[in-house]
């Protein structure tokens, strides 16, 4: 029907900017690339950061992240290349390996480190920070891990490989990660050469993709985007992207926006500069 089909284009979601990392330290000297929480692009509701790792220098990894707290959201650990092990002040621990994911709701309570669980090789990766809503920010600690074998891969037709993290593809593949208050969809997407990749959004959520490596062409880019950009997407139902000649991969994170009131102290993200001075005070005579 003419209608339906002038609404469809209409709802088509385009790039509204591009966006590079920029260099940045944290934990205990981990040099890693920050794409959302820098200065050009501090959130994108609710997504409060992103970083990518990606080194084979041991010297650019190994201090790692020691005991270190967080309150008020969700720390997602995804490991392309390497190992990370994982411990909490409540005895939880474990080791994240390619493939795999881990999803943490920290609330309240928590005090982890993240270590290199190696002394040499690739170490490659990201950390997604999500918001988590006023009500839920002091919920229990909860811990989504999956191994690489336990993500859904959807395969299409022409060898597009869709590795299934969070969230539902309009083809029904289904993610194991259960986050309702804020609906994430997480997909890491592989496209042969000039494969035309084609997705249904939530109109509303804000979305993003992210180019690990290959060419990505996207509706409303003046330019295939490389590896290492961003590209923040207008709202809209339809997304629509295709490889360069030598393939591309992508992450393609959606998610519902919170529209509240953004804190920051380190560590910990709330509604107010008051809860951030509780977390800190909190944090510092060990009411966690
Ligand atoms: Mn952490």
């Amino acid at each position: 029907m003419q209608t339906h089909e002038h609404q469809s284009t209409a709802t088509r979601r385009s790039v509204s900017r591009v966006v590079r990392g920029m260099p940045a330290t944290d934990g205990a000297g981990v040099e890693l690339t920050r794409v959302i929480g820098q200065p050009v692009l501090p959130m994108l509701d609710p997504f409060l950061l992103l970083d990518a790792f990606r080194s084979d220098r041991p010297g650019d990894y190994i201090a790692g992240f020691p005991a270190h707290p967080h309150r008020g959201f969700e720390t997602v650990t995804y490991l392309l290349a390497g190992r990370m092990r994982h411990r909490d002040n409540a005895g939880h621990e474990g080791v994240i390996e390619p493939g795999g994911v881990q999803w943490m709701t920290a609330g309240r309570g928590i005090v982890h480190s993240e270590m290199p669980e190696q002394r040499q090789g690739l170490l490659e990766g990201f950390q997604l920070w999500v918001n988590l809503p006023a009500a839920h920010k002091m919920t229990q600690p909860a811990y989504q891990e999956h191994t690489a074998a336990q993500i859904p891969l959807e395969r299409r037709d022409d060898g597009q490989l869709i590795r299934v993290i969070a969230g539902r593809t309009a083809r029904g593949t289904r993610g194991p990660i259960d986050q309702p208050l804020t609906e994430p969809l997480y997909l890491d997407v592989t496209l042969p050469a000039n494969a035309v990749f084609e997705e249904a959004l939530p109109p509303e959520h804000n979305a993003f993709a992210y180019v690990i490596s290959g060419q990505l062409g996207i509706d409303g880019a003046s330019r295939p985007l490389v590896r290492d950009e961003l590209a923040v997407l207008s709202l809209g139902s339809g997304f629509g992207a295709h490889a360069g000649g030598e393939g591309a991969r992508f992450l393609l994170i959606a998610g519902r926006p919170l529209h509240e009131p953004v804190a920051r102290g380190g560590p910990f993200v709330m509604n107010t500069r008051a809860e951030i001075r509780q977390a800190q005070e909190d944090y510092a005579t060990g009411r966690l």
